[in-house]
């Protein structure tokens, strides 16, 4: 159910050193990455070992990493048994909920690897990280539809926690996004009105109730989104709360298409050992207690 993509590869610390260096020429440059490449060796942006090249896992992160391009819901991107005809099929929560988007693609499911490199891109400052989360979605992104007729949005920080931290991890990602497939890009057209409270360990109607009104549009948000397929991009999917919320505020805007795509989705473990019965009795919501948003 699951497979693996081409190996691929991260950055570190390493990569902004090597830009700098990219604006050299000639021998100056290999001199500089040399020295570059001495005193910030590759590192694994899984688990910080030193590896052979720069932006590469190390062979244990690689192989833990659970790629979601198995059957999936098509709304949320839960996984599905895979025993399921073919054709789109939601999971028994957007069934009985649908959601704001029309899809919601990760790249691979929340764990420990998927995790540390989100951490270390939101509050370690590994900017070079969005580069290779990127890489892993662009897959994802192409299969939502034609990327060169989208605009990206990367779910807004509220503009406090903005200043705290200094840059949005969800725009790093649309902007390595936008690069890779050519998609457009729009860091502005959503707005992050209410500062919001952390969803973790809170029941859904609790989260809706703290999301609701978290988002609203740019004064001129029509006139860019009518008729768009808008991609709202975010780190981690979990319960699914905040893109919901970030969804129906964009649907305000007369886009032809809302659609979500997020580097890790959380899924529950039983989905995962593929160990369940009633698939439709499963709600993305049971996972909380593990993460916000
Ligand atoms: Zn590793
Ligand atoms: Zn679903």
């Amino acid at each position: 159910m699951l497979h693996k993509p081409l190996m691929a590869s991260a950055t570190g610390d390493v990569e902004e050193a090597g830009a700098a260096a990219g604006k050299l020429s000639g021998g100056l440059r290999a001199a500089v990455r040399a020295i570059v490449d001495y005193a910030l060796p590759p590192r694994c942006p899984g688990c910080g070992i030193i590896v052979g090249e720069d932006r590469q896992f190390c062979l244990g992160c690689w192989s833990s990493l659970h790629f979601l391009d198995g059957p999936c819901c098509s709304r949320c991107s839960i996984p599905l048994p895979a025993a399921l005809p073919g054709g789109p099929i939601a999971c028994g929560a957007c069934l009985a909920n649908p959601p704001p988007f029309e899809g919601a693609p990760a790249a691979v499911a929340y764990g420990r690897v998927a995790r540390t490199v989100a951490l270390r891109l939101k509050y370690g400052r590994r900017t070079g990280h969005a580069r290779l989360m990127a890489r892993l979605m662009a897959r994802q992104l192409a299969a939502l539809g034609e990327t060169g007729s989208m605009l990206l949005v990367p779910v807004p920080l509220h503009r406090w926690r903005l200043w705290s931290r200094g840059f949005n991890q969800a725009a790093l990602v649309a902007d390595e996004l936008a690069r890779l497939t050519g998609a457009a890009r729009d860091h502005h057209l959503l707005l992050r009105v209410k500062a919001t409270a952390s969803l973790r360990g809170k029941a859904r109607r609790e989260r809706e109730r703290i999301v609701a009104g978290a988002f609203a549009l740019a004064p001129d948000a029509s006139a860019r989104a009518a008729g768009r397929h808008l991609v709202l991009v975010d780190d981690v999917h979990a319960s699914g709360a905040t893109l919901r919320a970030a969804a129906r505020a964009l649907g305000r805007s007369g886009a032809a298409r809302v659609s979500a795509i997020s580097w890790a989705r959380v899924v529950p473990d039983a989905l995962m050992t593929g160990n369940i019965f009633d698939f439709a009795s499963l709600d993305s919501d049971m996972t909380d207690q593990q993460m916000t948003g």
